[in-house]
């Protein structure tokens, strides 16, 4: 739709086929059929072909799809068919786990879709954003993503970034009026607001132009839709890895092949081991299993409230050492009530009830009493919906300090929707985190309904207030830098000093019980500011204070102590007043000293040096800016801290952006801070934050575990192939029994090795070391345990062939090799615990994996057509028993190195 700027907004409206109480669901309905969902098309979105040609185009599929076609040809269709039967079986075992994964990962992210409201047939509903159409009327706020291309029919001091379209960094100023320029630039296109940009300040209401493709930023999207994530650590890690194995494997394939051409061995045959061994020594899946462990990861953290939007998270997680957490809604739980009241000279007990109850109220004069409630339900977002019945809960829309002002006012009384009708706001001066205050201007009306409504009014009067008031409400410290007088009940006098360490007094009485206070103050406002359209906050008259309870959320204190038992340190960030916030700290035993608080301007000037010794040991921030979150992130940071850090208001993105893991809140957080967070939690809750903690270990664990597994098993065949023919055994394993073991035998332990449930000490040790390479002093160990299987197998082969050079040798190191790899992954489960002090119960997925392993094992050496394909011989009983006995050596080996620890330990 070009050119909508140009228009007069009514024209605008009717152009598009709408009108301002918006569409109705059957024009919703068309036009989504007509113009498609509201998403830019993804490029990247992998498809299940996609992901099937993956899989068969990695190179070790690559290597057996050709050994296939060779064999076929020089007439080994024995050897073809079991390699193609290896190969179908691998992929359709990957296929169907990396679909898994992606279909996790995909409807996660679309859960991570914004919301929107719109207006529709009069009502303002909440939708997702991929549902907006063309001629919806979209309300904007501050935080809001905008969610398509749209001409504003209403602002109010607007501000947007448009900074992904324009890359101009600095928020403009909107409007709704027209542009007479024919073809002005993007961003000066003022009474426009773009899909992708950024409302940072106001409120504003526009009119859906474009959506998903067609919108300005639907132009450029190639530019900008490489959504896809960079490596993990982890998965860098794996990378390097494997180039290392690979290339070692390459020259002990060289050595082997040498080797055993100079022997005089087949060439045929010499060619198929060589193509085994590269198969069997290079992890190169392991990237892809990385992912899909973190993928499925990812998907049980959501139903643990915890919503991953970026698969590096998943792995960070477990290496948090402090989390930074806003103490609003998020350790407390934000079902604020006003329970007090202060007004100047006056202190009254609001009750604790919820049912309205103004009978508790003085019979007296209650003027200032009504202006201030007048006060706090006008200069306020927020709405209510009235309970029907007593006790019942009251519902909020908005913020809920806010929604605690409106629902005091309406105990009395007072119904914002009438105030509304008497007092209509004229201009605002929206709530921000720095200033720390709002404020809105009334006109009040000659003629007003209602009787409440009608009296506030006449208080007014009485003060001299005609025609516009302004109401500011705020923290009171910073309410009191705009006060210049102060109301005792019908008498204003100035805020001298005698009055101000009197309301300082008592907001500090109040904070230190864990009080939030608001402070609420009012002047009279000129005919000529109104016409400027701007309000300023001066000249104030301070009219009392509200005192509001919000108490911890329930489980926080005990997450607190799980998260230091786990080395963890916790650490609350809040706007609120010190008083406050030192009181919820002491009763969550996170301070003991309330005066160990620190406030926002106390390291607002520090040199990073001073930062660093505070923030090493200070728990407690209070009155913090935006601006300070970002110090103090920082600052840890540079102490080698891994953090974790909450925000939710549109000036909280850059801290969550620096912190290494970004947590914005699912319920009242803005789009803004989701959009650049690394986690959402759904519930808003602190405790959200330690159990994806002990997920993140979990998972991590589990992934050390299977890498550890699968490469210990690697090395054990490496170790056989390589010591065999030094003992005189040229080839210990034949080419189709070392795939057989690396594709089918350890693959599916390993996978299930991916599901271990956490160990008992999971959060009873420090964090992940995050710079660790997830092999660090593993690198031995598995060449050691493969080392010692391979001793194992190729000695019992050995005696055997020694006994007997055409018995079953082979089959021996064989099976006894597969055995020891399902002993191990038993022993592996747990990393301190004795194998029989560990509950089969807890992982069936494994139990099933090595039964079904086994199972296959004995299908291989018994079943006689079985036994023709991969070359096995019959063993006896006893044999089998042997090779079984000899293959559980490893896990004693590990029982016995467990034990020495545990005793070490003790
Ligand atoms: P947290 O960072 O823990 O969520 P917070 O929500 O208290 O803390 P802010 O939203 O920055 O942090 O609020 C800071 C202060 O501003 C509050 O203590 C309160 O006094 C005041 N305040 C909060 N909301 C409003 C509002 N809607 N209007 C006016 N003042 C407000």
């Amino acid at each position: 739709m070009e050119s909508m700027y140009r228009l007069e907004k009514k024209e605008a409206i009717r152009r598009l086929n709408s009108r301002e109480e918006g569409l109705s669901p059957v024009e919703v309905r068309e036009r989504l059929e007509k113009f498609g969902r509201n998403e830019l098309s993804e490029k990247n979105k992998r498809s299940p072909w996609k992901i099937l040609l993956a899989q068969l185009s990695s190179v070790m599929i690559i290597i057996l799809i050709a050994a296939a076609i060779i064999t076929a040809f020089i007439g080994e269709i024995r050897d073809t068919i079991v390699v193609l039967a290896v190969v179908t079986l691998n992929t359709i075992l990957g296929f169907s786990q990396e679909y898994k994964a992606e279909k996790a990962m995909s409807a996660l992210k679309r859960l991570s879709v914004p919301k929107v409201k719109v207006r529709r047939e009069g009502k303002t509903v909440e939708i997702s954003a991929v549902e907006v159409v063309p001629g919806d009327i979209v309300i904007l706020e501050a935080g809001n993503i905008v969610p398509a291309d749209m001409r504003l029919i209403e602002t109010s001091n607007l501000k947007i970034q448009e900074s992904a379209l324009t890359g101009e960094s600095e928020a403009v100023d909107k409007h709704s009026g027209i542009i007479e320029d024919k073809n002005p630039a993007l961003g000066d296109r003022k009474n426009m607001a773009y899909s992708s940009t950024v409302v940072t300040y106001g409120r504003g209401t526009g009119i859906v132009t474009a959506t998903g493709m067609s919108t300005e930023i639907g132009r450029i999207a190639t530019m900008i839709q490489d959504t896809r994530e960079g490596q993990t650590p982890l998965q860098k890690n794996l990378d390097q890895l494997g180039k290392v194995l690979a290339l070692l494997a390459m020259g002990i394939v060289a050595v082997i092949f040498v080797m055993g051409l100079l022997r005089g061995e087949d060439l045929e045959l010499m060619f198929l081991t060589a193509v085994s061994f590269a198969v069997a020594a290079v992890p190169e899946g392991l990237p892809t299993v990385v992912t899909i462990a973190l993928a499925l990861g990812a998907q049980r953290m959501l139903k643990k409230n915890a919503l991953i939007r970026k698969l590096t998270a998943v792995e960070t997680l477990g290496s948090v050492t402090v989390i930074c957490s806003d103490k609003t809604g998020t350790i407390t739980e934000n079902r604020m009530r006003v329970t007090l009241l202060e007004m100047a000279g006056r202190r009254l007990d609001f009750g604790k009830e919820d049912e309205p109850d103004p009978e508790s109220l003085p019979e007296d004069d209650n003027r200032a009493l009504e202006i201030m409630l007048t006060g706090g339900a006008l200069c306020n977002d927020a709405t209510i919906k009235p309970p029907v019945q007593k006790k019942q809960q009251v519902d909020m829309i908005g913020d809920p300090t806010e929604g605690a002002l409106v629902y005091a006012a309406y105990r009395v009384g007072i119904e914002k929707g009438d105030l509304e009708q008497a007092m209509p706001r004229v201009l605002e001066k929206p709530f921000d985190s720095e200033r720390k205050r709002m404020t809105t201007v009334h006109a009040i009306e000659s003629d007003p309904k209602g009787a409440v409504a009608a009296d506030v009014p006449e208080h007014l009067r009485e003060h001299g207030i005609e025609k516009y008031v302004a109401f500011t409400k705020g923290a009171v410290d910073s309410l009191m830098e705009v006060c210049d007088r102060v109301l005792e009940g019908d008498e204003v006098h100035p805020l001298d000093e005698g009055w101000k360490s009197r309301i300082v007094e008592s907001n500090n009485s109040m904070a230190s019980n864990g009080m939030r206070v608001l402070g609420i103050a009012f002047r009279p406002v000129e005919e000529s500011e109104v016409e400027s359209e701007t309000v300023e906050e001066r000249d104030l008259i301070f009219i009392g204070m509200f005192g509001m309870m919000d108490p911890a959320r329930e489980g926080v204190k005990e997450s607190i102590v799980t998260a230091k038992e786990a080395g963890i340190r916790t650490i609350m960030i809040t706007g609120d007043h010190p008083l406050t916030a030192g009181y919820i700290a002491a009763s969550l035993t996170m301070i003991d000293d309330r005066s160990q608080v620190k406030t926002g301007r106390d390291i607002e000037l520090l040199s990073n040096d001073e930062l660093d010794r505070v923030t090493a040991s200070t728990s407690v921030y209070a009155r913090v800016a935006p601006e300070h979150k970002l110090k103090i992130v920082g600052s840890l940071q540079r102490q080698g801290n891994i953090v974790a850090m909450t925000g939710d208001g549109v000036n909280d993105a850059p801290a969550l952006k620096q912190a290494d893991i970004g947590v914005a809140m699912g319920i009242t957080g803005t789009d803004v801070t989701k959009e650049v967070a690394d986690m959402v939690l759904t519930d808003d809750n602190f405790t959200t934050i330690v159990s994806a903690v002990r997920e993140g270990r979990t998972i991590y664990d589990n992934i050390q575990k299977f890498i550890r597994y699968i490469l210990a098993s690697n090395f054990g065949e490496i170790w056989v192939m390589l010591l065999g023919p030094f003992m005189g055994i040229s080839l210990p394993l034949a080419p189709l029994q070392i795939l057989w073991i690396n594709l089918i035998t350890d693959g599916l332990p390993a996978l299930a090795l991916a599901v271990e449930p956490p160990e008992d000490d999971i959060m009873k040790r420090p964090p992940n070391p995050s710079q660790q390479h997830v092999f660090a002093n593993g690198g031995w160990t598995v060449t050691l345990i493969g080392l010692i299987m391979a001793a194992f197998s190729l000695g019992t082969g050995y005696i055997y062939w020694l006994g007997d050079s055409n018995g079953p040798w082979r089959t021996m190191i064989f099976s006894t090799l597969v055995f020891s790899q399902l002993f191990l992954v038993m022993a592996i489960r747990s990393r301190k615990k004795s194998v029989f002090r560990t509950s089969l119960r807890t992982n069936k997925f494994l139990v099933l994996a090595v039964a079904g392993s086994f199972l296959l094992q004995l299908s291989v050496i018994y079943i006689p057509f079985m036994k023709r394909l991969f070359s096995t011989q019959h063993l006896g009983l006893v044999d089998l028993i042997i090779s079984i006995a000899l293959g559980s050596a490893i896990l004693w080996l590990y029982e016995i190195k467990k034990a020495l620890s545990a005793r070490r330990r003790s």
